[in-house]
């Protein structure tokens, strides 16, 4: 579909289910090397943006309706990735502002925008085994494919397929940044949960585009 107002709600809705459907999941890579709550608190945090889906304006753009989820993920969500997810979705918000429908070009305007906001809020660099290591892969795939005049489409399933590499590529890494950091070698072997949920929620992002 075209990237308009629809496509952002199906996205966001889409996000919530794929979040529920993998929230034992999260929390079982969180409680790995973490605290366990990660699949809760991002359960929690989209079941309410889905709630507040409704009451928005059919003449809403992508981008009111992503910063309506940035204010409900960082007032719900919590923890680290509360804040970090709500600063990107703000970001990214921001850099499509007024857009009713989104080119390629957009789509990789948003994308760079999320990434660089969680950088800004959360000083992550590639290779700390957090979501960075998911979403700046995915970021470098969008502009890729972008300068190949690909397809919007095509532009997500990169992100998508870039950002999953990613998350699994974090596997053998020692944390630098969050609560794994605490463990140090022990981290290693273990996925960063929210690498997987940022895999998550991009893979949605392409699926709700081809749709
Ligand atoms: P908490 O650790 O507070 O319980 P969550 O479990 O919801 O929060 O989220 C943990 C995830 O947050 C980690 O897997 C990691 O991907 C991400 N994270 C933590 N700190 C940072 C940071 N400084 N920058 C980027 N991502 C981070
Ligand atoms: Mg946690
Ligand atoms: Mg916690």
């Amino acid at each position: 579909m075209a990237l308009g107002r629809d496509w952002a709600e199906s996205w966001l809705r889409a996000t919530a289910a794929t979040v529920a459907e993998h929230r034992s999941e999260l929390v079982r890579l969180d409680r790995e090397i973490g605290d366990g709550d990660h699949g809760e608190n991002l359960d929690r945090g989209f079941t309410a943006v889905i709630a507040k889906l409704d009451s928005v304006a059919a003449d809403a753009t992508p981008a009111d309706l992503l910063k309506l989820a940035a204010t409900t993920l960082i007032s719900t969500v919590g923890g680290a990735a509360g804040p970090l997810y709500g600063t990107a979705y703000l970001r990214g918000s921001t850099a499509i502002a007024g857009e009713s429908t989104l080119d390629g070009a957009a789509v990789v305007a948003f994308l760079t925008a999320a990434r660089d906001g969680i950088v800004a809020r959360g000083k992550a660099e590639p290779g700390d085994k957090t979501m960075i290591d998911a979403w700046t892969p995915a970021v470098d795939a969008a502009v890729a494919a972008n300068g190949e005049g690909r397809s919007e489409v095509e532009i997500l399933a990169a992100a998508a397929d870039a950002a999953e590499a990613g998350a699994l590529a974090t596997e053998p890494l020692v944390a630098h940044k969050g609560r794994a950091s605490y463990l140090g070698e022990r981290a290693i072997g273990h996925r960063d949960p929210g690498a997987e949920s940022s895999a998550l929620i991009l893979r949605a992002a392409a699926e709700t585009a081809a749709e």
